[in-house]
């Protein structure tokens, strides 16, 4: 092993004596879900200008980028976390933010704008803001600024996570403004979102591209590089133009319309819903026999052990295991962690819990007669528990452990909070690019529902089929 480390670092040195440190190499991005025109969706495809920069510049560079699309919040949470190397997402250079991470060149200037509903005219400025509640994106820098000036005029602040939500809940009148960025709130008007600005933008942040404070240090010189090399020829003004001279981007016009471009999307996001779900199940299954029997074993250590993890896991939240896998996790480690590791943890230890429960339930309602009868006819302990107690236990255990699994498949949702492309967050991109919520949750809904009837009849027939 330590051989092969030698040679290979060897190699690597005599082959590209002048190497810019990226060549070759795959970096993780990740970025806001929708921040149009920076990033957006178009037919399922991530593009805009972000977009479009960091693929110019990795193929200047002759290096590769993935992108993941998390959410302005996740994304950072991400990148301090190790999880992704660098973040592109209309992110602005602020001092705060240059303490913990490294920013490239900035590449375009900002600064934040207020919007409100297009048929509302009591809001004209700061003033009549008093007692309202606005809203602004989670850890961004809208949501300092309206946080800065909400003591002085006396409104409240809401957090979302993303523009999406924000825009739907100020034309829902559930805010009555949003604070954003001025580039991505006069993009949305001139698409007709609903919105209109009323206020003066206020001058201040420029994007810059963000990567750990003195980590990938050569990725950051390869996007300052790729950025100049971009202005110098012209093609960065180009990217520019095609986003922002013709603001329009083709967007479904019907029901169907919507339901056909987004299926396909929807259709990888169950198949995800699915994978994740059967995994995580088999998974809990395994743990939880385990820990059940552990429940009811006459070792006090083993029903130690068995009780605690029963109590942890059944106490604490789901989402918090997922943050706690996919955030917290890496940095104790320093290793990334892939998503479906970290998902099908949170789903199997979770349901895990739950499952040991049933195990335990199960095995105590066969009346202990039946044991004692079967060993009295010279069966051994372990012989009776598998041919007299257990198969009777799982017979009344069926009926719990099929409630588990569908639980489990609408809880999986829950990850999307973490990135992980379900059908939930399928659902979420796609509403994120077009402001269609409704309808497109409508369709989310009915293929859960869809979904859930299956697994529950194919659930059933295997009950009839095994538990006769
Ligand atoms: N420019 C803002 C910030 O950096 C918002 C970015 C975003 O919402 N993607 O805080």
């Amino acid at each position: 092993m330590g051989m092969f480390l030698v040679f290979g670092g060897a190699g690597a040195a005599m082959a590209a004596p002048a190497d810019n440190g990226v060549e070759g190499k795959t970096f993780v991005i990740g970025t806001d879900t929708t921040f149009a025109p920076f990033e957006f969706r178009e037919n399922g495809e991530l593009t805009g200008i972000d977009m479009d920069l960091v693929r110019a510049i990795a193929e200047a560079g002759g290096f590769k980028v993935e992108i993941r699309s998390l959410g302005f919040n996740a994304a950072l949470q991400a990148l301090t976390s190790n999880q992704v190397d660098g973040v592109i997402a209309g992110m602005s250079i602020t001092d705060e933010r240059k303490q913990v991470y490294d920013f490239s060149e900035p590449y375009f200037e900002s600064g934040i704008q207020m919007a409100v509903a297009k048929n509302d005219d009591t809001i004209k400025g700061y003033e009549d803001l008093k007692g309202k509640t606005v809203v602004a994106k989670t850890g961004s820098e809208g949501e300092a600024y309206a946080k800065s000036i909400a003591g002085q005029y006396g409104f409240t602040v809401k957090s979302l996570d993303q523009s999406a939500t924000m825009y739907e809940s100020v034309k829902s009148g559930s805010a009555v403004a949003v604070f954003d960025d001025y580039p991505v709130l006069a993009y949305g008007v001139a698409q007709n979102n609903g919105l209109k600005t009323v206020t003066d933008k206020v001058p201040g942040g420029s994007y810059g591209f963000a990567v750990n404070k003195g980590k990938n240090t050569a990725l950051l010189a390869a996007f300052n590089d790729g950025l100049a090399k971009l202005k110098a020829d012209g093609d960065y003004q180009k990217i520019l133009d095609k986003y922002l001279a013709n603001p329009t981007a083709a967007q479904p016009t019907t029901f169907l319309d919507l339901l056909g471009k987004s299926f396909p999307a929807l259709m990888s996001g169950l198949k995800n819903t699915l994978l994740v779900t059967i995994i995580s199940f088999a998974v809990a299954m395994a743990i939880g026999l385990l820990a059940g029997f552990m429940k009811i074993s006459h070792n006090i250590v083993l029903r130690g052990i068995a009780t605690t993890f029963v109590n942890i896991f059944r106490g604490t939240p789901l989402l918090l295991w997922a943050f706690m896998f996919y955030f917290g996790l890496p940095q104790l480690t320093g290793q990334p962690i892939n998503i479906w590791v970290a998902g099908v943890l949170t789903l199997s230890l979770n349901s895990g819990a739950y499952v040991a429960e049933i195990v335990r339930g199960g095995i105590q309602s066969v009346d202990p007669g039946q044991l004692e009868a079967s060993r009295s006819l010279g069966l051994g302990y372990g012989k009776s528990m598998q041919k007299v107690v257990v198969p009777q236990a799982f017979k009344m255990m069926t009926p719990s452990l099929i409630n588990q699994l569908i639980i489990m498949l609408k809880d999986s949702s829950l990850l999307l909070a973490i990135g992980f492309a379900e059908l939930l967050y399928q659902g979420q991109q796609i509403y994120a690019a077009n402001f269609r919520v409704t309808e497109t949750l409508l369709i989310v809904g009915v293929i859960y529902f869809v979904a859930v009837m299956a697994l529950t009849k194919l659930a059933n027939y295997a009950d009839r089929r095994f538990n006769k």
